[in-house]
Order: C-alpha cells, then sequence, then structure tokens
C-alpha cells in the first residue's frame, strides 16, 4: 500500500571543529618507494576555507548524479583557538553559515558556559540545532536570552515524549533527522541546572515511533554521543538510516597509507544502521552516499572520509625546508591517487571573511607580549623527584587576584592540574601562548563559598581521583593546585584522613582552617561544579557565581601586572607518596 519512493542522498558532514578555521599542519608518513626514504613530509590540510571548496565541489557531484545533498555538523564546533578565546560563539556562527550547515548537533563544548551563550550563538545562526534529548521545559523564563521558546532549538517535546525533528523534503519523499547529546552532559559540561538531558535510547525509540506515527520512514539521528555509544545506539535502536556522530574525534577509515591508522571502515553497518564520523579540527570532510529503499531501510551506504590537502609539501613543520622538484611530484602524484586525500583550494569567500572580520585581531594576539617568563617554569600534574609544578600554582593565584580584583573577597583558589597544558621556557609570551597553549579551554571562573570540610574533602577525593588511590580515577589532570591554601596529603592514611596541615593565608599568616567556618574559593566552573573528584565542592544550598570572564583572561591580566614571571619560592603543598601498598605486599608474601 505504501506510496513511499526511495531516495538518494548525499550527506557531507564535519563534527568536533573546535574553532579550527584555519588550516593544521599534519605530517604525512608516506610509502618507501614514494620518498626513496622513510622521510615524512608536511602538509597544509583542512581549515574553513578548505572545507567549503571541498563541500561546493561535493554537492555538485550530488547534484550532477540525481542525488539530494545535505552538509551537517556532529556537536562541538566551541573551544580549540583563539578565534574562540576572542569571538566566543560569534566567529563560529559567521563561518558555520558561510560553509553552508544545515544541521548541527550540540556538542558538550557548546556547553562549557552555560545555556546563555548557547541562545546567543543560535541568534546568530541561520540553521537548527539538534538536541533532542534536551529537556527545557523547566528553563526559566525569566533569563535575559532563553532557549526553549527559540524554533532554531528542536529540543525534547516534553508533551508528546520524543524528541522535536526536522524534515527534509526529497522529491516530496520527506526524510526526518533528529539529534541526541550525551546524558552526562552535566559532569562533562556546564548546562543551566534547570535544564535537563533524558536517556539516549528512550528517547530515540521514542522519536522513531513518533516519526513513523507521522507516516516518515526514513530516519537519520545526528550525535554528539561519541563513537562506541553511536555503535551501540545502532545495535539498540531499530529503524535508524544512518547515526551521524562527533565527540570521540574519530577518523572512521583506514588512514595507513598515509601514516595513520584504521578505525573500521567508513559507514560502519550494525543492524541495518551505518554509523559514520570524521576526525576532528576541520582536517576531513565526511562524504556518506546514503541510499533509502522506499519502505525506509538502508539499500546502500558507502562513501569516504577524506583529508583535505594544500598543495605544497615540506620537509619541516613550520613549512619553510622545500622538496626538490621531482621529489615533490612523486609526493603529488602519490597522493592524488589516494581515495581518502582530497586536494583542496581554499574558497576565497571564506578567505575575505576571515580576514576582513577575524584574522588581523587573532595575528595581533599572537605576536602581542603580554609578560616575560623570567625562568624556565615546568608543568607536572603530579609532584616528582623534581617536584610540582611551577606553572599551575601561578594560574591559581591569578584567579584569586582576580576575583579580589573584582570585589569578591575570596580565601582561597583551587585549580586541577589538568586544566594547565604547558610548560614555558624563559623569554617573552603572547596571548596566543596563553590562550592558545596554557590555558586553551575557554572556561570562565566561578567564585563559591565551601567549609573547611568540604576543602579538606575535595582535596583528598581529587588527589585519590588523580593517583588512583584505591579509588577509581578519572586520571592525573584532577590533582589540586591551590593558591592561599596549602596542605599535606599523606597517602598512606586511612581514606578520609589523608589531608594533614591544611591551612589557610589570611592576613599576612598562615593559620589553620577550622572545617567548620565557611570560606569563599576561587575555580574554573569545571572544578568548582565538582568535576572529576572535586565533588565535595558542590553545595546543596548555594549555587557557584560565575565572573563571566576566562582562565586565559584571568592569568593575561595577572601576566601584564606582574610583567615578569618566576616559580613560585617553594611548593606550598606537601605530597607524600605511597610506599605502603609495596610495604604490605611483602608482608603479606
Ligand atoms: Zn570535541
Ligand atoms: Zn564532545
Amino acid at each position: 500500500m505504501s506510496d513511499h519512493r526511495p531516495v538518494k542522498m548525499t550527506i557531507a558532514h564535519i563534527n568536533d571543529t573546535h574553532s579550527h578555521f584555519e588550516p593544521s599542519s599534519i605530517s604525512l608518513k608516506l610509502p618507501y618507494d614514494v620518498l626513496n626514504n622513510e622521510m615524512s613530509v608536511f602538509a597544509s590540510c583542512g581549515g574553513f576555507s578548505r572545507v567549503s571548496s571541498a563541500v561546493k565541489d561535493v554537492k555538485r557531484h550530488a547534484y550532477l548524479n540525481e542525488r539530494e545533498f545535505m552538509f551537517v555538523h556532529a556537536g562541538d564546533c566551541f573551544q580549540g583557538t583563539l578565534y574562540f578565546s576572542l569571538y566566543k560563539g560569534v566567529a563560529n556562527a559567521r563561518l558555520l553559515n558561510a560553509i553552508g550547515i544545515e544541521a548541527m548537533a550540540l556538542g558538550n563544548h557548546e556547553l562549557d558556559m552555560g545555556n546563555g551563550i548557547v541562545a546567543d550563538f543560535m541568534d546568530m545562526v541561520d540553521f537548527p540545532l539538534l538536541a533532542g534529548n534536551w529537556d527545557l521545559s523547566q528553563e526559566n523564563p525569566d533569563k535575559p536570552n532563553p532557549l526553549a521558546p527559540k524554533p532554531q532549538v528542536l529540543a525534547y517535546d516534553h508533551l508528546n515524549q520524543h524528541a522535536h525533528f526536522l524534515v527534509k523534503e526529497v522529491d516530496s519523499e520527506p526524510v526526518a533527522i533528529f539529534g541526541l547529546s550525551i546524558e552526562n552532559m552535566a559532569a562533562i559540561a556546564n548546562p543551566d541546572p534547570d535544564t535537563f538531558f533524558l536517556n539516549v535510547t528512550d528517547v530515540a525509540k521514542n522519536t522513531v515511533a513518533a516519526i513513523r506515527r507521522q507516516g516518515i520512514n526514513k530516519i537519520i539521528l545526528l550525535s554528539h554521543l561519541g563513537y562506541e555509544r553511536d555503535l551501540e545506539l545502532a545495535a539498540q535502536v531499530e529503524g535508524i538510516g544512518a547515526i551521524i556522530g562527533g565527540h570521540t574525534h574519530t577518523m572512521q577509515g583506514n588512514f595507513q597509507n598515509v601514516g595513520y591508522g584504521v578505525t573500521d571502515e567508513y559507514a560502519r553497518m550494525v543492524n541495518g544502521t551505518c554509523v559514520v564520523q570524521a576526525g576532528c579540527n576541520a582536517m576531513a570532510l565526511g562524504q556518506l552516499e546514503l541510499d533509502f529503499n522506499a519502505d525506509g531501510t538502508v539499500a546502500k551506504a558507502g562513501g569516504v572520509n577524506q583529508l583535505l590537502l594544500g598543495r605544497q609539501f615540506t620537509l619541516d613543520a613550520s613549512r619553510s625546508q622545500h622538496l626538490d622538484e621531482s621529489t615533490h611530484e612523486a609526493v603529488k602524484a602519490y597522493l592524488y591517487a589516494q581515495p581518502n586525500v582530497r586536494f583542496c583550494a581554499k574558497d576565497p569567500l571564506i578567505e575575505n571573511l576571515l580576514n576582513e572580520e577575524f584574522r588581523p585581531a587573532v595575528r595581533l594576539l599572537q605576536t602581542e607580549q603580554i609578560a616575560v617568563v623570567a625562568e624556565p617554569l615546568r608543568h607536572t600534574r603530579i609532584p616528582d623527584q623534581r617536584g610540582a609544578s611551577q606553572i599551575a600554582p601561578l594560574v591559581v593565584d591569578s584567579f584569586v587576584w582576580q576575583s579580589r580584583q573584582m570585589g569578591f573577597e575570596v580565601h582561597f583558589g583551587i585549580h586541577n592540574a589538568g586544566g594547565v597544558r604547558t610548560s614555558f621556557h624563559e623569554g617573552p609570551i603572547t596571548s596566543a601562548d596563553i590562550a592558545g597553549r596554557l590555558l586553551p579551554f575557554a572556561i570562565g571562573l566561578m567564585v563559591y563559598p565551601v567549609t573547611g570540610a568540604q576543602v579538606r574533602a575535595a582535596l583528598e577525593g581529587a588527589i585519590d581521583n588523580a593517583i588512583d588511590n584505591g579509588v577509581e580515577g578519572t586520571g592525573s589532570g584532577s590533582y589540586p593546585y591551590t593558591s592561599h591554601l596549602k596542605y599535606l596529603y599523606r597517602c598512606c592514611a586511612p581514606k578520609g584522613k589523608r589531608i594533614e596541615a591544611l591551612q589557610v593565608y589570611f592576613e599576612g599568616q598562615w593559620v589553620d582552617v577550622n572545617d567548620e567556618q565557611r570560606y569563599l574559593s576561587v575555580s574554573s566552573g569545571y572544578t568548582a561544579t565538582g568535576k572529576e573528584g572535586y565533588n565535595a565542592l558542590v553545595d546543596e544550598t548555594s549555587e557557584p557565581q560565575p565572573l563571566n570572564i576566562t582562565m586565559a583572561e584571568a592569568f593575561e591580566a595577572y601576566a601584564r601586572v606582574r610583567q615578569s614571571l618566576t616559580a613560585p619560592p617553594e611548593d606550598i603543598s606537601l605530597f607524600i607518596p605511597c610506599e605502603c601498598q609495596d610495604d604490605s605486599a611483602e608482608g603479606a608474601a
């Protein structure tokens, strides 16, 4: 009885672009006979100008072959580069519009700074945001810019209990597209506390059923769940033709021909659903060729992830040492023949947009000197034989300094080691060094009241989490660095008693922290909201207050004032590692 028709679509897709509008330099390891030795060559890869010209080409070919075309983004466009530190969602909105994105999934990094920034972003983009398991029904309507009323936000339909979805007509045959994001958003990002992420599998099943009830049998899911979860979901939920995903930065396909690895084949089929993902940082373009049967099942799913390369190859990453002409030709000939590589010119429209609106300020930032690093400042996450991080304490110090500048009488600051990303050599530093290398995550500062007992528990929890001392940790990144707060951590002590000599620097001297007393602390929004072992900091009675200033902005202001950065005179906190485990093992034997 069905009067449905088959549909042939080409879907260009990107994910996790993280504000990489500019190309990246990548090294390509080519087979022995191409270069006559084991050398690698460097190439310029990706960037939005190349993505744009590749998309135009793919679109033209799709139309020539009588295929419908669509271009989508599977989430995480925020963060990553100075373009984001400087322009937040504005540069992304302008550039995603310019390259012709037609729908986007909501990534966790879009929510690093709360709903408001996403709402501002949505006011600027020409495409819908698919966030089908995001329940905005209880969002406070009195916020300056609430998300719930925006028609471009296809969130959870609370009344009908399924995702809002998009319908694309292909020769008058409808195709439905919905989006899903990871449920544990609150644990890894900062959605406003009045908005919730619902179970992915339930929402997917209900949404597929709702779409079918409307007489539509061709369904695509745009997901920011991660590759493994996409595969799982494909196995769990019937009736989805394709899952176009992101989050794990997975580059599907075999890239051994250019010296990289293999992750499945492109467009892996699971239970009748094909799953795709296209790497990260705008380096590759995914091109899914999806043929639906009239009944909505997948007749054929194919296509490719292609690295988008420029035509110049060099021997070094800074692209100054050139290959001799015959080698250059051999490299080019080899790469031209590879199906997972596409040479593309930069689209002048995108270049113009970057040049006119964004690039000059970014270039200026990259070169302006902020301060001088007077001696090498080493970063290590967990203190080792050479001591603790010399740069992380300065970063926390900048948080305390910044919040006091803004009138908050904070007692101390706490920051996780993983939030600091580099050591510094001696010499001048620029904004690019600070926002691009030292503190690349544009996460805001928050001040919050906390009792002495909470601080004690949080420090112990964070260190246990970092060193895996009898608890399941999430890695060394949670190790705490502090300012105006010192402690001794004794690994061998019983759980709950590992923090000793906890003191706060108050009115010019160190005084014992009182477990009952309430203090005011400052951290990144990540730590202040209890991520990675810091859950003891979360207070049910009062929410942390955002300062609307990022970590990099605070550090930059602090460095400008100090002018010369030196290592802290002493490690204010002591970490006494566990030798006790070995002892007990010996005793037992
Ligand atoms: Zn990402
Ligand atoms: Zn993500």
